[in-house]
């Protein structure tokens, strides 16, 4: 047994992140370390990680080049303004990330978090058409079930009733596209659904009520995975670029989950060919191992808003942490991992033995949906009757056989690091059906 006397004596002081606390602190869930595919909690065991920790691992656990990169640069410069003042690493991991983005999305804000990343990606965007003289473009465009973290920003423009509701008004003057969830048409589709493109065209409708031209951006997640591994229909992501394009509105490709390999692509935007104007990312960025968020802004953008008197800040805003020496050093190893170890490749390449392990849960009980995509799928489960969820069982169950999932709504996220061999995916979802099996 490790640590459990220090985080038992311990355990009033904390308050967690999106956690039924009380519940929690009956049967803590507790990782104490790391090392490639597996955490070890606080009893010892070995615990199969099936979410990259949460979506952000991608190249597993406690890799040596990253945590030796960070101690270097720890001990090297532990911090650097980046107000009026740059690093030279800030510079090259500048230029790393712009290198993986796609052509013309090549200025990059550092921030911390996703949702630092989406709060600035809606402030460049309403802020650059105020610079343009279009100051009457100011609201957002988001979509029902969209997820652009926790500010007060990306609540705004996200679409989780549950974790808009308790917060009042919110901020960004927003609107909602449908979300493309249509299980009568398409349960069970492995990869893209081949319906739903028509729910682009819903931006259009929306017009009716908001002009066009009051419009800053769309944002979107190419892929929804925090409410539930939504996959885009075929067409439906093009379909937005054109709308878009024909009404002057800029559009936002939150990848802050689908950056980095997680599709078997550097980003949504590369595996879909679809580039949008601004892009958010973090998680995978520095494999999850310190914060840092991103955003890449497409060249016109940039210009637009290097006008005026040369002294005078263009952009006011930005993190004290923006841009972090020590962030800066992970996301450039991290890089390197991904590059030398051809993950995104290796994504791909798995993602057919990955969907078909995912799809041989259709007859299990309380199946009702598959979806995948690349590395990810997302596993729809009938919701139970009882006071604790069924989801919730599955979940917690999981974690006491050693195997971490992610559960949301009624879906259970599968989104492993891409270093994970075909026998752990076995296990992933030999495990699912057994609990499944047993759980009512
Ligand atoms: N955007 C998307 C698409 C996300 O999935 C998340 C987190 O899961 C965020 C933003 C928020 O990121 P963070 O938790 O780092 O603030």
């Amino acid at each position: 047994m490790q640590n459990t006397a220090s985080h038992g004596a311990n355990r009033g002081a904390l308050w967690l992140p999106f956690t039924a606390h009380r519940q929690f602190r009956q049967a803590p869930r507790v990782l104490v370390s790391a090392k490639g595919m597996y955490y070890k909690d606080a009893q010892g065991q070995d615990v199969l990680d099936g979410c990259a920790g949460l979506w952000c691992v991608n190249a597993g656990h406690t890799r040596t080049p990253i945590v030796e990169a960070i101690q270097r640069e720890a001990a090297k410069l532990d911090f650097a303004p980046t107000f009026q003042m740059a690093h030279p690493l800030a510079f090259e991991a500048a230029g790393r990330i712009s290198a993986l983005t796609p052509p013309g999305l090549d200025h990059i804000f550092f921030c911390n978090s996703g949702s630092e990343a989406a709060d600035t990606a809606l402030k460049i965007a309403i802020a650059y058409h105020r610079a343009n003289g279009q100051a009457e473009r100011s609201k957002i465009v988001g979509r029902e079930r969209g997820y652009h973290g926790v500010g007060l920003g990306g609540l705004s423009v996200g679409g989780i009733s549950s974790n808009r509701k308790q917060f009042g008004p919110l901020l960004a003057d927003a609107a909602h596209l449908p979300h493309t969830y249509d299980p009568s048409r398409n349960a069970f589709s492995r990869g893209l659904p081949k319906h739903g493109i028509e729910y682009a065209d819903a931006l259009e409708k929306l017009f009716v009520t908001h002009d066009p031209s009051t419009i800053a951006a769309v944002m979107v997640e190419p892929m929804s995975g925090s409410a539930g591994v939504l996959i885009p229909p075929v067409g439906y992501l093009k379909r937005l670029r054109e709308i878009c394009d024909k009404h002057g509105i800029l559009l936002i490709f939150d990848e802050v989950i689908t950056g980095f390999g997680r599709l078997g692509a550097s980003f949504a935007a590369e595996k879909y060919q679809v580039r949008p104007d601004i892009m958010t990312m973090a998680k995978g960025i520095t494999n999850g191992a310190i914060p840092m968020g991103a955003v890449a802004v497409k060249d016109t953008i940039f210009t637009g808003f290097m006008q005026g008197p040369e002294n005078a800040i263009e952009l006011p805003h930005g993190y004290t942490y923006s841009a972090h020496p020590v962030a800066c050093a992970a996301a450039i190893a991290t890089l390197n991992v991904y590059r030398d170890e051809r993950l995104f490749e290796r994504a791909a390449a798995l993602a057919p033995y990955f969907e078909d392990a995912a799809h041989s849960l259709r007859d299990a009980p309380h199946v009702v949906d598959i979806r995948n995509e690349g590395l990810v799928a997302g596993i729809e489960i009938a919701p139970g009757d009882g006071e604790v969820s069924r989801i919730y069982k599955v979940f917690d169950t999981a974690f006491r056989q050693g195997v971490l999932l992610r559960c949301s709504g009624n879906t259970l996220s599968i989104a492993p690091p891409l270093i994970i061999e075909k026998n752990e995916i076995d296990r992933i979802f030999e495990t699912i059906r057994r609990i499944l099996n047993t759980t009512s």
